[in-house]
């Protein structure tokens, strides 16, 4: 387990996959955007591999320096995490939907109790409840240290999904959480708050914005030309044809 750099100013903090920044085999990509004098986190993971996601981002700088960590949705893989971020002193940033959620740790709004009992959790897994610091409606720009990162709403996957674009000197970066993957598959769960017609909408504004870069929750990131993938998808929604389920 290890920080991993991704580009000079990102780094791999924490994975259920990547055999490097490996933290628990149940946590998503967390990401640590650092540019030397401020940073943010994408994502918390479950928190059963908190204490080695925290031992990353200390690798790279000091976690109480960072304006806090950005909860893309209230899923346990991706916002578990949020309590042990929160005892280390990072302040957490999540949407309204997420913060409802997540003060008592709801498993029915976060389909946690769905998830455990199809075998996607262990059975003894539980949501630790957290309290957001500070709530995004979406449209507001974070700054990690001298980078803006713009925060966007992104339903469709759950309600309150947000992402992330942040901008570097010489390319932007989406860190999108479970709303878009390599490819420009997408992933759609048979849970009550996967909106098809939400979905869309998100993945074609999304693709009206320039970006560079696909920073997903899970898979394979996508360095340079990451558009075209995010066209494809909205191509496909255009037509009212949901694209690629990255799940299967
Ligand atoms: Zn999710």
């Amino acid at each position: 387990m290890a920080a991993v750099p991704i580009l000079d100013t990102v780094w791999l903090v924490g994975s259920g996959t990547h055999p490097d920044a490996y933290t628990d085999p149940h946590d998503c990509h967390c990401y640590l955007i650092w540019d030397g004098t401020g940073g943010i986190l994408i994502d918390a993971g479950t928190g059963l591999g908190a204490d080695q996601w925290l031992a990353a981002v200390a690798e790279v700088c000091d976690p109480q320096t960072l304006a806090g960590v950005v909860l893309t949705h209230y899923h346990a893989d991706h916002a578990g995490g949020a309590a042990a971020a929160h005892a280390a002193g990072i302040p957490l940033l999540a949407s309204a939907a997420t913060a409802d959620a997540l003060i008592t740790g709801d498993e029915e709004r976060t389909s946690l109790a769905r998830a455990r009992a199809a075998g996607v959790y262990p059975p003894d897994y539980r949501l630790t409840p957290a309290t957001i610091d500070q709530v995004l409606t979406g449209g507001e720009t974070l700054a990690a240290g001298d980078l803006p990162v713009e925060i966007l709403p992104a339903p469709g996957h759950c309600d309150g999904h947000m992402v992330a674009l942040a901008r570097t000197p010489d390319r932007s970066l989406l860190f999108s959480g479970d709303c878009l993957f390599a490819g420009g598959q997408i992933s759609i769960q048979a849970i009550p708050d996967c909106r098809l017609d939400q979905y869309a909408d998100t993945v074609i504004a999304l693709a009206e914005r320039d970006i560079d870069t696909l920073l997903p929750g899970h898979g394979a990131v996508v360095l340079d030309d990451a558009g075209g993938a995010i066209q494809t998808a909205a191509a496909s929604f255009r037509r009212l044809v949901p694209p690629p389920n990255v799940l299967s």
